[in-house]
This record gives C-alpha cells, structure tokens and sequence, in this order.
C-alpha cells in the first residue's frame, strides 16, 4: 500500500522580521499564502529509511539531499518519535516547488510526510499534535499543514488562519542559483549593526485588502524585510524587478530570502501576459500560479 500526499509552496505576502533574540532565532510577523505550485509525496512501507527524489524541469532535484538529511525523512523520523514507534519508509518525491528558492519546499516535503506516514500507518496523530511536531521540524512546517493564507508568529511556526476573501495570481520568476536563508539572515542583521528593532507587526492595510479581495490595493501593502539584504546579496536581481515594472506587474516582491521574485497580477489572464512578456524579455522560468490553495492533502491511495 501507498499514500500519496501534496503540499504547496508558500509565499510570504509580508514578511516582518525582528532583531536576533537570545534563542537564536528572529522574531517574525508574517502573512503566508499558499500557491498553486506542488510537491508529491508517495511513501511506502520498507524495512529501512530510503528516498528518491524527482522533479519538473525548472526543479534542481541535484540540489536535494538523497538521504537522512532530506527534510521528509527527518519528519517520518519525528512522527514515529512522537508516538514511540520503530518503523521506516521509503518516501519518493515528485518535486514541483522550486529548490531554495524561497518558497519552503522543503517544509512542504516535510509536511506531505508527516500526513502521508500517518495515513499509512493509521497512527490517528490529533491535528494540534501534527503541528507541533512540524513547528519542531522547521518554521515553515506548520503552515504547510494548514495552507490557505494565514498569520505566522513566534518564528513563523504559530499559524492562523486570515480572512482572504481573494482569487489571486502570481507570476514566480525563478533564479538559475538559489540563495541560502541563513546567509540572508545573516546579511540582515549586519545591515542593523546592533540597532535594535521593534517587535514586528503585520500592517492593518494588509489584512483590509486580504478581506477586500482587492489587487491594486494588495499591491500596495505587500513587504519583506528580507528584500534589501538579499538584493545585498544578489544585485542582478534588481533586473528581475525592473523586468516585472516594465511588463505591468502590478507589484513584485521577493518571495521569502529569495532568489524567487514574485509578481502579483490582476487575474489569470493578466499573469500570462506578464509570463509572456517576462519570457519575450529573456527570463527563462517563469511560472504563474494562484493563490490561497490547500494545504497538504491526500491525492492518493493505492
Ligand atoms: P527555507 O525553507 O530554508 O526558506 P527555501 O524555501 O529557500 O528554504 P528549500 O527548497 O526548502 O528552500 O531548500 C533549502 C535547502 O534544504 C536545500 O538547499 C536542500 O539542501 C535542503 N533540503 C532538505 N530536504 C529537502 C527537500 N525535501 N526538498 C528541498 N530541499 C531540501
């Protein structure tokens, strides 16, 4: 028997982050979208931990660890833990998501596992349960459960669920590199040079175009904090946003620490335009995709 589950990228549509406390982490205020991009994960019993991982064109599945530092056994690993069981799977992964590049696919990889394996193995994990162990496991976990759009505190893994009234599209322009998110925090805080900011907070203006379902003015609300020390990093980047202007984007945003750049668009038609006119400028992997969708969900038994 086999349990297929698939989880969505996210997107941070803003994204405060606070000074570095003293547990190491940064404080974050963030609205999470989930988009019409996926991974698929299909486990299987085995006598031991094995997974293989496979992916669509403008995935580098090379990039992904093969072994016990992939994220999705980490998870079986963590589910069996929690329930003090003994058991392994073989976990294949069938990437759609982008490889670091800031829309948390290895969370989503992550979070399929966790409802995969329980299903599979009828462990019956109470839903709170499932999301602290992925709270455990990564920021983005939780969120990757849960999908739609929602509220992330603490460090992103607290999640709620925010009134979003909207049908949204997004254009993803994708990077030939990907960018490491610690290196990116790490350029943030070298940005403040000891200031220390205040606690961070989700703007009102957000959550009144979110319930509005209203692009122009979603457009003007959305934020990342991680934009300016990721384009510190990346200034070619700075082209891709030029890019996205000159094609009428109604807003471009990076999406998490990057590289992604996304785009937000007045409906589909409008977002393959914007695919269409950033292909005819040269960019080679751009994906549109709306907005909220599901989180991990079954797709398969078999
Ligand atoms: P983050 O979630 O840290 O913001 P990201 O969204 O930019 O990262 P991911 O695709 O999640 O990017 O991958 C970050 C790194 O995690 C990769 O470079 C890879 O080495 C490692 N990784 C471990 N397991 C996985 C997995 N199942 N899928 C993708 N990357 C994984």
């Amino acid at each position: 028997m086999s349990v297929t589950v698939r989880a969505p990228a996210k997107i941070n549509l803003h994204l405060g982050v606070g000074s570095l406390g003293a547990d190491g982490f940064h404080p974050l205020a963030t609205v999470y979208q989930a988009i019409g991009l996926y991974d698929d994960v299909t486990v299987h019993d085995a006598p031991s931990w094995a997974v293989e991982v496979r992916g669509e064109r403008h995935v580098r599945v090379l990039d992904v660890p093969a072994d016990d530092d992939n994220l999705a056994v980490r998870a079986g690993r963590a589910l069996l833990a929690h329930h003090g069981l003994e058991r392994a799977a073989r976990i294949e992964i069938h990437k759609g998501i982008p490889v670091a590049g800031g829309m948390a696919g290895g969370s989503a990889d992550a979070a399929a596992t966790l409802v995969a394996l329980d299903r599979l193995w009828d462990l019956q994990t109470p839903d709170d349960d499932l999301l602290e162990v992925a709270g455990r496991l990564g920021s983005d976990v939780p969120f990757a459960l849960l999908g739609g759009t929602a509220l992330g505190e603490g460090h992103g893994e607290q999640v709620s669920a925010v009134d979003d009234a909207g049908a949204w599209w997004w254009v993803a322009v994708l990077s030939d590199r990907g960018l490491s998110t610690p290196e990116v925090y790490r350029r943030f805080d070298e940005r403040l040079d000891g200031l220390r900011l205040p606690a961070p907070e989700v703007p009102g203006a957000l959550r009144v175009a979110l319930g509005q379902g209203d692009p122009g003015r979603l457009a003007q609300t959305l934020a990342n904090d991680l934009q300016a020390p990721a384009l510190d990093l990346r200034p070619d980047l700075a082209a891709v946003f030029e890019a996205g202007a000159s094609v009428g984007a109604l807003a471009s945003l990076l999406s998490g620490s990057g590289p992604t750049v996304l785009m937000l668009c007045d409906g589909m038609p409008h977002a393959q335009e914007v695919t269409a006119g950033l292909t005819a400028l040269g960019h080679e992997s751009v994906l549109a995709a709306p907005g909220p969708v599901a989180g991990a969900h079954v797709v398969e038994y078999a």
